[in-house]
């Protein structure tokens, strides 16, 4: 299981790695989409909206035996070749 934060978007509540960035930074979320980040705020209500799966699945909640491999490696590869 990676450390992540999770953030409001879209009325899903999504997670990004590592810890929590300042308001303002773009974070990339585990499904992919790439938000403005924003104070998590507890008792906004949008922290009752519910998880997106595919950011749940990937923070491995739910699934503590799931092994988190290849979960950042995915983003980081994502870049297409140079030189051809
Ligand atoms: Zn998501």
């Amino acid at each position: 299981m990676i450390p992540v934060t999770w953030q409001p978007h879209a009325e899903q509540r999504h997670a990004y790695a590592g810890p929590q960035v300042p308001d303002g930074f773009t974070v990339m979320l585990l499904c992919g989409l790439e938000i403005e980040a924003r104070g998590g705020l507890p008792k906004y209500p949008h922290w009752l909206w519910p998880e997106c799966p595919t950011c749940r699945e990937r923070a491995g909640a739910g699934s503590p035996n799931q092994p988190p491999s290849g979960l950042v490696a995915r983003f980081d590869i994502d870049l297409p070749a140079y030189g051809h």
